[in-house]
């Protein structure tokens, strides 16, 4: 775990996202969960020692943000959209899958169910918890329902995974142009610190190698379009996937994650 300010916390070690919190003098409002219930058990009692979970906010709708919802008290806070998400999500399904990452947690998942956040946004949303506040602002991108979270006191902000810091991007559910106005706009936000949904912590001057990986996806897939390849051409061809490596326990998904997004950017493009 890493402190990054007076009172704010993330841990980039675990597989899947980068969870962090904050201390305020009223609780502890945390971003995201862990995906191992292994790693939310330590998580949590880590957290104990600073205060009642008072908010968990999830930052988008991908499995690895909101898994161990259930491990944590606190009112849980996302947008719509990540509400519908998990919603319906199929649970049977999702019991296997972390049975398989976690297998020393199989035993506990016999209750296991999802949490869905009970307050939502569309735009923004401002929570005001001790002497805190966290700007919960729409950030349509990686996905169309991210969320940043921006905490002036602190001048800290939880990107979501609009920013991988130093490994591989997932481009799944990418709105590929609103994911460059959005970088936009995690640029204007005054903060010194940025906690990327994946990958290394980082500052502002991050943000435009960001957007220049963002924008030679898009010229590279453009161009496949516009030369006529098919799919499958343009999915055997580009290789700008290789220019950052895989995140820690993901590595054996490189071609899987690369074909996805060649295939994300193709449809979304070429329509
Ligand atoms: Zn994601």
């Amino acid at each position: 775990m890493q402190k990054l300010t007076e009172n704010v916390y993330a841990e980039v070690g675990f597989v899947g996202c980068n969870p962090g919190f904050v201390v305020t003098a009223d609780g502890v409002v945390m971003i995201d969960t862990p995906q191992r219930p292994s790693d939310a058990r330590k998580w949590k009692e880590i957290i104990s020692k600073f205060g009642p979970v008072r908010y968990v906010i999830n930052t988008e709708p991908h499995r690895d943000h909101f898994t161990t919802n259930m491990y944590f008290d606190g009112v849980v806070v996302a947008h719509e959209g990540t509400r519908e998400a998990i919603l319906s999500t199929p649970v049977r399904q999702l019991v296997d899958y972390i049975g398989m990452i976690d297998p020393d947690s199989k035993e506990s998942l016999a209750g296991y169910s999802l949490r869905a956040p009970t307050v939502t946004l569309t735009q923004q949303l401002n929570l005001y918890v001790g002497k805190h506040s966290f700007q919960i602002i729409h950030m349509p991108g990686h996905t169309p329902y991210q969320v940043a979270v921006y905490i002036p006191q602190e001048k800290v902000v939880f990107t979501s995974d609009n920013v991988f810091g130093k490994v591989q991007a997932w481009l799944q559910q990418a709105l590929p142009y609103d994911w460059l106005e959005s970088l936009g706009r995690l640029k204007q936000l005054d903060a010194d610190i940025l906690v990327p949904g994946h990958g290394e912590i980082c500052s502002h001057q991050y943000l435009d190698e960001m957007s220049g990986y963002i924008k030679d996806w898009i010229d590279a897939v453009n161009a496949a379009v516009k030369k006529g390849m098919s799919l499958e051409e343009a999915q055997n061809t580009i290789t700008i996937g290789d220019r950052y490596p895989m995140e820690v326990g993901t590595e054996s998904l490189a071609q899987v994650v690369q074909r996805m997004n060649i295939a994300r950017l193709y449809q979304v493009l070429k329509s």
